[in-house]
């Protein structure tokens, strides 16, 4: 076997490596060998990169290098001696010394994450040598202090601030200032502090051997991986432990920008990143180090000024940006230095921009035939579509604002206002006028209406698809949940160590889930023509999608529809483009006067006549609901759930003074009441008397909406607007269930359509959101006219956890690697994954072009949709303002699907046949159905109030 080659040249117009080694080599080692060789050719000081693979072999041989790497006969020694000959001058020369910076890099870059030394090489001597040879003794001692400094925090942990305050003494001795003001006797003097401070430290002498400095400067930088920052920066952006091999480290020769006025040193940008417009921009300082541009000792100037103060190098840069982003076909983000009027490129990266800006720069590029549609697509995270989206907090605002705690970010935006604790209190202070955050300890069905006009909410309990989360997405209002730092203290909220009474004002940040004290400005939001564009394209290729599932059923398009249940809902659905409504929950419909009473005495009532009495009350209100959402449509798929939650949300009287209220409003004796509202009270609500089970119970509960229903369509018919209605049942675990209730409902419509004179026809599907469902899926789709997986029941009955109590754990589940992912946020692919299926080969063996959807949470969520493209899903249903994430993401699903299907073409037969589909791996290895029944825990222990 050939031996693995550690070490990579670049420089003198060549590299051993090129761009495509990212893996190895590190983003910045990668892209330095791409810049240093042809085509590009560009001035890159020379140097080596000491690859990933090393970092790897480092930490499992327990913090040792590999063999082969070390030693005088070693690949560093035979790479830096073939620096030292390109360059001309030796690591640390006592006359002319060669000086190098050790820098990190990884494959993904991980800004100021990991560590840097520049200035290596630097010793009693050659600091000499360097001030002779320079003629600038003032530069040499300034940057003996900087590498001192640097490789003693650094390198070696001596702590940053104790060079500091050896530093300021010295300047506040002479009342100065700035560095920059610092004389060469005064470096020279904060040399030798420096060294006293160190060997304090380290119990030994700062090293004056340049080999031993470059060998700890290399093992900080693969120390640095592991520090604790690196670690968190890792997974706050979700790279898996593992992902990566680990950092290389790029050991380059020094230029210097601090070397007067004709050195410089600077950042750019090809175009504008926080805008996207195609500018050139960045900022530069004019005799300075790196770091001072970094570190904000000095204002650094706009590179506009350049051109005026040296049109030459300016112009040469201009040049580099324009090849490089022909070269990379992307927006580029470049460091370089400028040494006694000669530029130098110190590093290039696709630059980080914000979602504006991304969609800008992909519709530009396409324009200006630097990549393709399918190129832009991708170009584009579909959660940073999110900005473009809703109001969100000021970023110069939040570096100053106090954040007080975090809970889980369940709905994206800004929410500031007054904080009130009831929905009665939302409702009355908006109406006089005033911005408030309702804080709760959850929300129910009741608190829509304070939900509903509040700019924010923040739970203290609940997960993401907990009833605030479910229900502020749907609104677009900022939520953050699960926030278990909020205390209910009588009529207080303690967070922390802050008390906050009603009125005081709060700002969350529904897109990282943090809460700040007071006010923070929040930045409106714009829909830009150039999103539509966009988003346009990713429409035409979702439409033009073709995919063989597992179970060897070809599926065309790849829909996006939005859920919503109100006319509101149905109109930001359709401007965002949704292409119908996959889920109208019935339920929310309920909730408002003077249908919330007739249906509370519905459920009250002691007969079944007296239940139809009251039915009839809510029939003509249902209808209009109905009717203004099928309008708003415009001949749309609109898909109606019948009623899904169980009875008990609808009446609840916690103290003797509500059910006092309630009896008087309905009319009731106050006993009788509380006997009722006791009788519905059930242990495991989500679990119980809910869904298709009420109409099972109650028929006459769903043929008065499939009344209405048919009846608000027959009104559209009549007046010729166009109508697509379908009727969907929840919580369905056996076809009879569906065959029942699709009877009654078909005898309700005809009766419909001979009062009305209408020849109005239903498709009724039915929900899978049991693992039952899934597993009898022949059975229902001979009663059902489509299936939409409910995923957010589907996972908490696959996985056993309760949707409305697993943030009490999820997180230590997610910390210790138990769960890869919160199943409730991304769609697992081995539980309810493997049930959808189970279920798309069952129920297309019964009927072949049966129409798949989903509408849980999962199908906004980006991997979800993917995996939902893969099942053959016909269309995802998400809330509305997430349906541009999920155009987004679904027609990225597409295109990797086909770059996937190419590329398995060409790989060898044989490894393209042990990568089988997930769902018929499924099919084949069978549930273990009676394992899992063994294991039911009882009733009473896992009995838990929960709500919808
Ligand atoms: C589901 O379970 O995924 C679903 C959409 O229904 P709900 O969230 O209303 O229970
Ligand atoms: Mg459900």
């Amino acid at each position: 076997m050939a031996k693995t080659k550690y070490v990579y040249f670049f420089g003198n117009g060549d590299a051993d490596g090129d761009e495509s080694m990212r893996a190895d080599l590190g983003g910045k080692g990668a892209n330095l060998a791409q810049m240093a060789k042809a085509p590009l050719s560009l001035p890159v000081p020379p140097g080596f990169t000491i690859t990933t693979d090393v970092c790897q072999e480092y930490y499992k041989l327990g913090r040792k290098y590999p063999a082969g790497l070390e030693g005088p006969n070693g690949e560093v020694a035979k790479y830096l001696a073939k620096l030292e000959k390109v360059m001309g001058k030796k690591l640390g020369d006592e006359k002319d010394p060669l000086l190098v910076s050790v820098r990190s890099g990884a494959a993904i870059s991980m800004p100021g994450m990991m560590d840097t030394i520049l200035n290596l090489g630097l010793n009693d001597k050659s600091v000499e040598g360097l001030a002779a040879k320079t003629g600038n003794p003032r530069f040499a001692w300034d940057a003996y202090r900087r590498f001192i400094q640097m490789f003693g925090d650094v390198a070696m942990g001596v702590e940053h601030a104790k060079f500091e305050k050896i530093i300021d003494e010295v300047k506040s001795h002479r009342g100065i200032k700035q560095d920059t003001e610092l004389t060469t006797d005064e470096l020279k003097e904060i040399v030798s502090k420096y060294k006293i401070l160190y060997k304090r430290e380290k119990g030994e002498d700062f090293p004056q051997d340049p080999q031993k400095q470059m060998w700890g400067a290399i093992g900080a930088v693969f120390g640095s991986w592991m520090n604790p920052r690196a670690i968190k920066y890792r997974e706050l952006n979700g790279i898996k432990e593992g992902a990566l091999k680990g950092t290389a480290v790029t050991v380059m020769s020094m230029v210097f920008g601090n070397k007067g006025d004709t050195s410089g040193t600077g950042v750019a940008f090809s175009r504008d990143p926080s805008t996207g417009v195609n500018e050139f921009m960045g900022e530069y300082l004019m005799n300075a180090q790196g770091e001072d541009v970094v570190a904000g000792i000095r204002t650094p100037q706009k590179l506009a000024q350049l051109e005026k103060t040296n049109k030459k190098i300016y112009d040469q840069l201009c040049t580099i940006r324009n090849r490089l982003e022909k070269h990379y076909h992307d927006m580029q983000d470049m460091e370089f230095t400028v040494e006694e009027g000669k530029l130098y490129m110190l590093q290039c990266r696709n630059g980080k921009r914000t979602g504006a800006a991304a969609v800008k720069m992909a519709v530009d590029m396409v324009a200006e035939k630097l990549i393709t549609k399918e190129e832009a697509l991708l170009r584009v995270e579909p959660t940073q579509l999110n900005q473009l989206l809703l109001p969100q907090l000021d970023p110069a605002a939040v570096k100053k604002a106090t954040e007080i705690a975090s809970g889980l970010n369940a709905s994206p935006g800004a929410g500031c206002g007054q904080i009130v604790f009831t929905a009665d209190d939302a409702v009355a202070w908006t109406k006089e006028g005033k911005k408030v955050l309702l804080v709760r300890k959850e929300t129910s069905p009741d608190d829509i209406a304070g939900m509903a006009v509040a700019q924010g909410i923040l739970t203290s309990t609940g997960g993401r698809t907990s009833h605030a989360a479910v229900v502020a997405r749907g609104m677009g209002t900022a939520c953050v949940c699960g926030c278990s730092a909020v205390k209910f203290n009588g009529g207080k909220v303690v967070i922390g160590d802050h008390v906050y009474k009603e009125g005081d004002f709060l700002t969350i940040d529904g897109s990282t889930g943090k809460v700040y004290d007071g006010v923070v400005p929040v930045a409106p939001a714009t829909l830009s023509k150039d999103l539509e564009k966009f988003l346009g394209w990713a429409d035409e290729i979702r439409k033009g999608s073709v995919r063989t599932t597992a179970s060897g059923k070809k599926v065309a398009g790849f829909e996006v529809r939005a859920n919503g249940d109100t006319p509101q809902n149905a109109k930001d659905a359709f401007r965002f483009g949704a292409a119908g409504i996959g889920l109208c929950r019935t339920e929310h419909m309920f909730f408002d006067e003077p249908k919330l009473t007739s249906f509370q005495k519905m459920i009250i009532s002691d007969t079944t006549e007296e239940r139809k009495e009251n039915l009839k009350a809510i029939l003509p209100l249902q209808e209009k609901d109905f009717y203004d959402i099928i309008k708003t449509m415009e001949g749309r798929p609109v898909t109606i759930r019948l009623l899904d939650p169980p009875l008990n949300e609808f009446i609840q009287a916690h103290s003797d003074a509500e059910l006092k209220a309630l009896s008087k409003k309905l009319n009731v004796n106050r006993d009788k009441l509380a006997e009722k509202v006791a009788a519905l009270d059930e242990h495991n609500p989500m679990l119980g008397h809910r869904g298709c089970r009420l109409a099972i119970t109650y028929p006459e509960i769903y043929e008065t909406q499939v009344e209405a229903i048919a009846l608000a369509t027959a009104r559209l018919d009549r007046e010729g607007v166009k109508h697509n209605v379908q009727i969907m049942i929840p919580n369905v675990v056996s076809a009879n269930e569906v065959k029942q209730i699709r009877e009654q409902a078909l005898a309700v419509i005809e009766k419909v359509n001979k009062a009305k004179g209408t020849k109005l026809k239903f498709e009724i599907g039915t929900m899978v959101e049991f693992p039952r469902a899934a597993l009898t899926a022949d059975k229902l789709a001979e009663y059902a006219d489509f299936f939409s997986f409910g995923t957010n029941d589907l996972s908490q009955t696959t996985f056993g956890f309760s949707r409305d109590d697993y943030s009490k754990f999820i997180d230590s589940y997610l910390k210790q690697n138990i769960l890869a992912e919160d199943p409730f946020t991304t769609l697992d692919e081995d539980g309810p994954g493997a049930l959808m299926g189970i279920a798309e080969e069952k129920g297309r063996s019964v009927k072949s072009d049966l129409h798949l959807g989903i509408c849980g949470e999962h199908g906004g969520d980006p991997a979800s949709i993917a995996l939902c493209y893969k099942l053959g899903l016909n269309y995802v249903s998400c809330s509305p303002f997430r349906v541009p994430l999920a155009r987004l993401a679904g027609a990225q699903a597409v295109i990797k699907a086909a770059k996937a299907g190419k590329a398995a073409k060409k790989a060898p037969a044989k490894k393209a046949a042990a990568k089988k589909p997930a769902a018929k791996k499924a099919v084949a290895k069978k549930a273990p159905a009676k394992k899992a029944a063994a294991k039911k825990a009882p009733a009473k222990k896992t009995a838990k109030k929960g709500k919808k």
